[in-house]
């Protein structure tokens, strides 16, 4: 056998074992774009899945310099000070343009990075977020493998990023700071849709009284939206992840939902939703590329598109030509 061969079926026992090297190189195949590295990838989730699913899944959002790295340490030290075990990931979609802008100097962490219980990675990088998107949703079925209790994962609000780490996430935790009196400009509305809670982070020194403050507009801008069908009423909290003052409270506030949603089966029905999004979604991109990868297409929609710009065919007219070309 070659050096570089990959015994999965050892791989996979090094993970069950909580082996955290062999869990990286797992998630490396996961990254790889070598189709024979991409095939132990996948043998090696098939073999993981009966082992996944038993954690809770945070995502956590804000501006850049919001504090998410200092909020993701404190709470990180303070889960693993309880006995959890904890893994972050991060969607950046943006990180193959900018070598990684989030979560890729670790030193950011760095009493996380150090902590046994803890395993930070990086974001994958990739041409498309649905690509990023894919590795992150494989790379948690391997931490939950090996047996991580929380998986925390980090995004920055670029483009479309929230609404895909919202879909694979059990509890949506927005950032914010306190600012004067504009709290409620510049956010998208979607996002605070989305969230489960919103923190409003460096509640500390003179910033206190605007984080108090800010938390009552958020709780009053809240109640203009629909109930959750969860039976969850979004909470807003305020916290110094700097000092390490309102973190517990935060995880108590999750542990609440996650028994609010256990109960009434929003969990499950939740978790499954997600699967079947990411299946139709997983779908919808390989027909896609697996089409527009077709050398007659690509000849086809050339002599389309000048068809169309001569005034001779229109965009329906050519879709559904292109559409009906035979294999
Ligand atoms: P990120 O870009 O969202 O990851 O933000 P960072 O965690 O890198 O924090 C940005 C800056 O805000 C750093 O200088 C932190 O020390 C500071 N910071 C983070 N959290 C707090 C907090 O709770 N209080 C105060 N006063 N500063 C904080």
């Amino acid at each position: 056998k070659r050096r570089s061969e990959i015994n999965t079926e050892a791989l996979v026992t090094s993970i069950l074992n909580k082996d955290i090297t062999a869990l990286s190189r797992a998630i490396t195949l996961v990254e790889s774009k070598n189709p024979k590295h991409l095939e132990k990838a996948n043998t090696i989730i098939k073999a993981c899945l009966p082992y996944a699913n038993k954690s809770i899944r945070i995502g956590i959002t804000g501006v850049p310099g919001v504090g998410k790295s200092t909020f993701i340490e404190t709470f990180g030290k303070h889960l693993t000070s309880k006995g959890k075990r904890i893994a972050v990931l991060a969607i950046d979609p943006s990180s193959s343009l900018t070598k990684g802008s989030i979560l890729g100097d670790k030193t950011r962490m760095d009493d996380l990075v150090k902590d046994d219980n803890a395993f930070i990675r990086p974001s994958a990088s990739g041409d498309s977020l649905g690509g990023v998107a894919r590795k992150t949703r494989e790379a948690i079925i391997l931490c939950e493998a090996a047996g991580f209790d929380v998986i925390i994962i980090e995004t920055v609000g670029v483009g479309q990023s929230e609404t895909t780490v919202h879909s694979m996430v059990d509890f949506f935790l927005l950032l914010k700071l306190a600012g004067a009196g504009d709290e409620l400009q510049g956010i998208k509305r979607g996002i605070i849709e989305m969230a489960d809670a919103i923190a409003i982070n460096k509640a500390d020194g003179d910033n206190l009284k605007h984080a108090k403050l800010a938390k009552v507009e958020f709780n009053r801008a809240l109640h203009l939206y629909p109930e959750k069908s969860s039976d969850w009423q979004p909470k807003v909290t305020i916290c110094s992840a700097l000092k390490n003052e309102g973190i517990d409270a935060i995880w108590e506030l999750i542990l609440d939902y996650i028994a609010i949603t256990s109960k009434n089966n929003h969990f499950n029905a939740k978790r499954n939703e997600q699967n079947k999004f990411w299946l139709i979604q997983t779908i919808e991109e390989q027909l896609k590329s697996t089409f527009f990868n077709r050398p007659e297409v690509k000849t086809a929609l050339e002599n389309q598109l000048q068809l169309i710009k001569d005034n001779k065919t229109t965009p329906f007219a050519a879709a559904d030509y292109l559409l009906s070309l035979e294999i």
